[in-house]
C-alpha cells in the first residue's frame, strides 16, 4: 500500500465514529455516504482519514467493555460496505495510535474546565443516559479526546452534520489556545480545522423519532430485504390517516420522509397524490418505500459480503500503521513547539 507522500498538497479531511455495533441507515445517510463522496471526489482530491473511535466507546460503556472489539469489527465491515476504500482512504483504529492519548493529555493541561462543562452534549447525555454514572473524568474529557483525534492529523476539514459542529468549535478553540502558548519557528503547529457541513437528511426510525440505536427503531445496513419490509410494515404513519378512506399528508408522515430520501421523483409524486387523495393505502405506500431502501441497500450488502472479518482486521491494522506515521509527524512538531524534547534545535 502507498505511503503518505507529500501529504500537504491535498486538502485533508478526517472523521470517525464510535463502535456502537452494526450501523444503521441513519449512520449511512448522515455520515458514511458523505465520506464516500469525499473520498471519490476527483476534483477536490481530498486526502481522507476515517477512524473508529473505540476509546470513545469507553466514556459511556466503561462498565462492560465486552462488545467494544466485536463492534469495532462490525463498524469496519460497514465502512467497507458503504464504499470506503483502503486504497483511497486511511481507515484506522483510534486505540492503535497512542498519540491520541498523548495529545489529549497535553491539551488537557491548557484546556479550562469550563470549556468542557459547557459542551451541550455533556449535560444532554447525562440526562439521556440517566441509568449510567457519567460523572467520570473520561466522560467530561471526551470532547478533548475528540479534539486530539482531529488535531493529530492537522486536517483542513472535518465533515460533520449540524448537530456536531459544537465539537469542532471546541477543537478550534483548543487549537487556538495551544497556538497562543506554543509556536515552532514562529509558526502555528495545530491549524484550526473547518467544519465541512455535510447533508444529513431527516431520517426517521420505525417509531417516527430520529433513527437511533438507543431508541431501538433502526433499520440496519445489514438487514435483509424481508426484515426491511417487515420493519416498514410496522412503521408509524400520519396519525390523521386512521382509515383507508382518510386523506393524509406525506409531510406529516415518517414513511413520507423515507420516500424523500430513498424514492425516485416519480414514486414521490405518486405518494403525494395518492396519500392526499386517499387513492392509495399505507401498506402499498410502505411497499414502495421498501423498494427504494432495498435498491440502495443491496449493493452495500453485496460489498460487505466480499470481506471477511480477518480482512477487515488486516485493513484496520494497515490503516493504523499509516495513520501512525502522520500522528508521529504532528507529535514531533508538538514536542518541539512545547520544548519537550532534548534533541532538536527548538529545545535550546
Ligand atoms: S399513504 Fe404513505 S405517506 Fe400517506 S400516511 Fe400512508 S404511509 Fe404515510
Amino acid at each position: 500500500m502507498a505511503e503518505i507522500t507529500n501529504p500537504s498538497s491535498r486538502p485533508r479531511v478526517l472523521s470517525g465514529m464510535r463502535p456502537t455495533g452494526k450501523l444503521h441507515l441513519g449512520n449511512y445517510m448522515g455520515a458514511l455516504a458523505n465520506w464516500v463522496k469525499l473520498q471519490n471526489d476527483e476534483v477536490a482530491q481530498y486526502e481522507c482519514y476515517f477512524f473508529i473511535a473505540d476509546w470513545h466507546a469507553l466514556t459511556t460503556d466503561y462498565a462492560d467493555t465486552s462488545q467494544v472489539a466485536p463492534n469495532t469489527l462490525e463498524v469496519m465491515l460497514d465502512y467497507l460496505a458503504a464504499g470506503l476504500d483502503p486504497e483511497r482512504s486511511v481507515l484506522f483504529l483510534q486505540s492503535r495510535i497512542l498519540q491520541h492519548a498523548e495529545l489529549s493529555l497535553l491539551l488537557g493541561m491548557i484546556t479550562p474546565l469550563g470549556w468542557l462543562e459547557r459542551v451541550p452534549s455533556y449535560k444532554e447525555q447525562q440526562e439521556n443516559l440517566a441509568g449510567k454514572d457519567l460523572t467520570t473524568y473520561g466522560f467530561l474529557g471526551y470532547p478533548l479526546l475528540m479534539a486530539s483525534d482531529i488535531l493529530l492529523y492537522q486536517p483542513q476539514f472535518v465533515p460533520v452534520g449540524h448537530d456536531q459542529t459544537a465539537h469542532v468549535e471546541l477543537t478550534r478553540e483548543v487549537a487556538r489556545r495551544f497556538n497562543q502558548f506554543y509556536k515552532l519557528g514562529g509558526r502555528e503547529v495545530l491549524p484550526e480545522p473547518k467544519v465541512l457541513l455535510t447533508p444529513s437528511p431527516k431520517l426517521p426510525g420505525t417509531d417516527g423519532r430520529k433513527m437511533s440505536k438507543s431508541y431501538g427503531n433502526t433499520i440496519q445496513m445489514t438487514d435483509p430485504e424481508p426484515v426491511v419490509r417487515q420493519k416498514l410494515k410496522t412503521m408509524v404513519t400520519d396519525p390523521a390517516r386512521v382509515r383507508r378512506t382518510d386523506k393524509g399528508d406525506p409531510d406529516k408522515c415518517p414513511v413520507g420522509d423515507l420516500h424523500k430520501v430513498f424514492s425516485t421523483p416519480e414514486t414521490i409524486a405518486k405518494v403525494y397524490e395518492g396519500c392526499r387523495m386517499a387513492g392509495i393505502g399505507c401498506i402499498e405506500c410502505k411497499g414502495w418505500a421498501a423498494d427504494g431502501l432495498v435498491k440502495i441497500m443491496q449493493p452495500i450488502q453485496d460489498r460487505r459480503a466480499k470481506f471477511t472479518e480477518s480482512q477487515a482486521r488486516e485493513i484496520l491494522e494497515e490503516g493504523s500503521r499509516r495513520g501512525c506515521i502522520r500522528a508521529a509527524q504532528t507529535m514531533e512538531q508538538v514536542h518541539a513547539a512545547m520544548r519537550m524534547t532534548l534533541t532538536t534545535e527548538a529545545a535550546r
